[in-house]
């Protein structure tokens, strides 16, 4: 189950949730005021929301394969 954020703006209270996806937008309850939380936005959501440039690999002339061993240099015969 992943793990939310919630941020409780009564208390000014951070705390995390693990709960199924499907209530991540459900309100939760502060564990010190018990007032309603919000979810914020977590490390989690800002990963997997994809694909930063910076983060794929480069793409070069050797097969994916034989370039993690040989430093770019594909052995293959094609
Ligand atoms: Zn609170």
């Amino acid at each position: 189950m992943p793990i939310y954020e919630y941020h409780c703006p009564s208390c000014d209270h951070k705390f995390e949730l693990r709960r199924p996806m499907s209530e991540a937008t459900a309100p939760a309850s502060c564990p010190q005021c018990h007032n309603g939380a919000r979810r914020t936005l977590s490390i989690f959501a800002s990963i997997s929301r994809g694909s930063s440039p910076a983060l794929v690999p480069a793409t070069g002339p050797a097969c994916g394969s034989c370039a993690a061993f040989n430093q770019g240099y594909c052995s293959s015969p094609n």
